[in-house]
């Protein structure tokens, strides 16, 4: 059967580079709603230019385009197999519409573990994130270095500061996380798929706990 492995946590908590990592391990395709945004957003299609205006303010793209983007991504023959969800669902209607497409392919969420990380930490994170321009591989200019400086190690392209990672915007994406985010932990905990991981250890013992909590859950 398809594993949906849904990774929660606020922005700079570390769920795209856990998700690069993990979903190697298991072959499992790495599902980026942030990621699609970003490669729409490239490519300069209308549904780019619809989401660029709430990605420059640090809000949410609204939930029937953010929801019908992954519906389509879900369903491509790479995700037969499942996938590793990162930065969506973000809303309980998002949440809501996972458990239905998911239902439509006879699977379900096994389990969602949840990176948290306390607001302070997460400034300085994101302030520090250089993002590669192929494939959205993250790097930290103190805390995860690219070998060489501003080259993605991954695949040789170029690393940039996303414009949402400046702090005035980030303190907007942390509100918004809170306030439409959060309440997803509780959900989740209520469904009794929810394992929660500290995300201010150092990042492989974040791996090795998340591997531990999906292996339990698998
Ligand atoms: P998210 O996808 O949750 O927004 P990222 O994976 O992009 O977060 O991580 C945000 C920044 O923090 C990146 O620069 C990344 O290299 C760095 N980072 C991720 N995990 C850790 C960690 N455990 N300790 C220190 N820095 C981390
Ligand atoms: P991320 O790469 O996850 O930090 O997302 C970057 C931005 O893309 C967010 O600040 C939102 O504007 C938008 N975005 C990504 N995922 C979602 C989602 N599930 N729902 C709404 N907006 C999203």
């Amino acid at each position: 059967m398809a594993v949906y492995i849904v990774l929660l946590g606020p922005p700079g908590a570390g769920k795209g580079t856990q998700a690069q990592l993990i979903a190697q391990k298991y072959g499992l395709m790495h599902v980026s709603s942030g990621d699609l945004f970003r490669e729409n957003l490239k490519n300069e299609t209308e549904l780019g230019k619809l989401a660029q205006t709430f990605m420059q303010r640090g809000e949410l793209v609204p939930d029937d385009v953010t929801i019908a983007m992954v519906r389509e991504r879900l369903g491509r023959p790479d995700c037969q197999k499942g996938a590793l969800l990162d930065g969506f669902p973000r809303t309980p209607t998002q949440a809501q519409a996972l458990a239905q497409m998911l239902q439509e392919f006879n699977a379900a969420v096994s389990v969602v573990p949840y990176i948290a990380v306390p607001e302070e930490v997460l400034v300085e994170r994101l302030s520090g994130r250089w993002t590669c321009r192929k494939n959205g591989h993250v790097f930290h200019e103190k805390y995860n270095p690219p070998t060489a400086v501003g080259v993605c190690d991954y695949d040789g392209s170029e690393l940039y500061q996303r414009d949402d990672d400046l702090p005035a915007t980030v303190k907007n994406r942390i509100k918004v996380y809170q306030e439409q985010t959060a309440p997803l932990i509780q959900y989740y905990r209520e469904n009794g798929l929810l394992v929660e991981v500290d995300g201010t250890k150092p990042i492989d013992q974040v791996t090795n706990a998340l591997l531990q909590a999906i292996e339990k859950a698998a």
